[in-house]
């Protein structure tokens, strides 16, 4: 496994495996690696020849009181992971070459638009989190040069503006999904799943419970979804957590849901930790 740190090296080693006829299959990830992200590089494996997997905990993506000096930075562990995956790349760029200019605070910072549905759900809290997502997919993307990059569903609104991204910018990126993985319990796997007590970590499970609960209730016909959505946020605001959202949306846009493509997205503090999950209510339909 090549540990690749500067993008002219990183060019040449994805120009040289094209060079070959071989497809390149790209993971991002801020690090602190889990059986989440492992799972996308499993995944990535069947999709091409070679993975790479860049590991960069990207300023631009984080609010001013946000956690990222806070970071968990995993290095040591995360390389003995991917080595054990057979990973052929990990791409680990500094920010002084992601951001030569400059990081956050910084006007002549060439980012990426996106697109409105950026300012929903996790954008209302987070306002700038998903134009800074975008511009370091789209900067990632320029040093690896990628045939395919996954992403997981885990960030399902992450995942359609990166879908997005790469349609308005024509960028020649085929863009897949990764299922969640979950614990024994159903919580969804997340870095930030250590900040959590022994005690609220038993609680976390109810996000995903009620996830399948608000499911069954759509899959049974029931089209009052206002009614599920408020039935659902006061369930688990009953038991401890802070709801920011709970939603039944359309799939592909996030808008108002029709009779079916439903995905239902929740977001809830548990203490200081901020918990994201969502469910598809039918299985994605084959493109
Ligand atoms: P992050 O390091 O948090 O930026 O995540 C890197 C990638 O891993 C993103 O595409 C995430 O959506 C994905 N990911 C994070 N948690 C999970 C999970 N529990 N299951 C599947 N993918 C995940």
């Amino acid at each position: 496994m090549k540990v690749i740190k500067t993008i002219e090296e990183m060019n040449a080693w994805s120009n040289a495996c094209h060079a070959k006829n071989n497809t390149i299959c790209f993971v991002p990830t801020m690090g602190n690696l889990h059986t989440g992200h492992l799972s996308l590089v499993d995944a990535a494996k069947e999709i091409a020849d070679k993975v790479v997997v860049s590991i960069y905990v990207n300023p631009t993506q984080f609010g001013e009181n946000e956690d990222l000096d806070k970071y968990p930075r995993t290095e040591k562990q995360d390389l003995k992971q991917l080595e054990s995956k057979n990973v052929d790349v990990v791409f680990m760029p500094t920010s002084d070459q992601m951001y030569p200019k400059g990081q956050n605070g910084n006007s002549s910072i060439d980012y990426v638009d996106v697109p409105d549905l950026a300012a929903k759900l996790e954008g209302r809290s987070r306002p700038e989190h998903f134009r800074g997502v975008a511009t370091i997919v789209k900067k990632l993307f320029d040093c690896v040069l990628p045939d395919h990059a996954i992403f997981g569903e885990k960030d399902y609104q992450q995942l359609l503006i990166v879908k997005d991204m790469v349609a308005t910018q024509k960028l020649n990126v085929s863009i897949h999904g990764g299922a969640i993985v979950r614990d024994k319990g159903g919580l969804a796997k997340s870095s930030r799943n250590q900040y959590l007590s022994a005690d609220e970590r038993k609680k976390a499970s109810i996000l995903h419970q009620t996830l399948i609960a608000a499911r069954r209730k759509v899959q049974s016909g029931n089209v009052d979804f206002t009614e599920i959505e408020t039935q659902s946020i006061e369930f688990i605001n009953e038991n401890g957590f802070v709801v920011d959202y709970f939603s039944i949306l359309d799939a592909d846009t996030l808008d108002k849901p029709g009779e079916d493509n439903q995905v239902i997205l929740v977001a809830a503090n548990l203490g200081k930790t901020r918990l994201l999950d969502n469910m598809r209510v039918d299985a994605p339909k084959k493109p």
